[in-house]
């Protein structure tokens, strides 16, 4: 199986780049963010604290997270439920970014997208994909871009949904996940030694994919 890994921080247009640059491969799009935030989900329905290690250690045998490509478009289910709207909260994300510091966490999700990679040709997005769970990726890509681009995207993203969230706390929110996601010490976010790095500053969507997919049709 061809496996491309593409990581990178938050808002550098890492779905909406694989998705585009799947589709066009004939490959499956798989988003690892939607498994940490369905864990994310999880704890908040349930109340527990998203920081604390014991807590969200101990109820993850009463987590069953899955996901399902439907036309192409992958759904996530948390304990058979459909919660792929719902991952996309504010909350979500916070929630998320603090799961995932979790060592039990990473461990319970990686089979899962190691099995997927395993049986499919895919471009996996998150932020450990070239360095932990794929290390033999044929393609990885770093993708980047500043912290005040990226937040107007995600904002821009937001409003378009109906969301009344300000700009300055998408930014703010942001940073702290840029802070968390890189400094946490299991699976930090940082390019592979063996990756390409792209900034998508300044860059058009349809540049930044057409720079994409020449960079994995090069390397492939
Ligand atoms: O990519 P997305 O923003 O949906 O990811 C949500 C959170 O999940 C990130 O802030 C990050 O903390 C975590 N994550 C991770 N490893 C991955 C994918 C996401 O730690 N492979």
């Amino acid at each position: 199986m061809i496996n491309v890994a593409i990581d990178g921080p938050a808002g550098a247009g890492k779905s909406t780049i694989a998705r585009a640059a799947a589709k066009e491969l004939g490959f499956i799009y798989v988003d690892t963010g939607a498994l940490y935030r369905a864990v994310g989900v999880y704890c908040l329905r349930n109340e527990i604290e998203t920081t604390d290690a014991e807590c969200v250690g101990a109820v993850l045998d009463k987590i069953n997270v899955e996901l399902k490509f439907i036309d192409g478009v992958q759904h996530v289910y948390l304990n058979g439920d459909d919660v792929s709207t719902e991952i996309r909260l504010p909350e979500s994300s916070m929630a998320a970014s603090n799961v995932s510091a979790i060592p039990s966490v990473r461990a319970f999700l990686f089979d899962l997208q190691r099995d997927i990679a395993a049986k499919n040709n895919c471009i996996m997005d998150g932020r450990d994909i070239g360095t932990v769970v794929l290390p033999n990726a044929k393609v990885k890509i770093f993708l980047t871009a500043d912290p005040e681009e990226r937040a107007m995207r995600r904002y821009l993203e937001l409003k378009e949904k109906g969301s009344t969230v300000s700009y300055d706390e998408v930014l703010e929110d942001l940073k702290v996940r840029d802070y968390n996601d890189s400094h946490r010490e299991i699976a930090p976010l940082k390019p592979a030694e063996d990756s390409v790095t792209h900034n998508t500053t300044g860059k058009t969507l349809d540049e930044s994919i057409k720079m994409i997919i020449n960079t994995i049709k090069e390397k492939m």
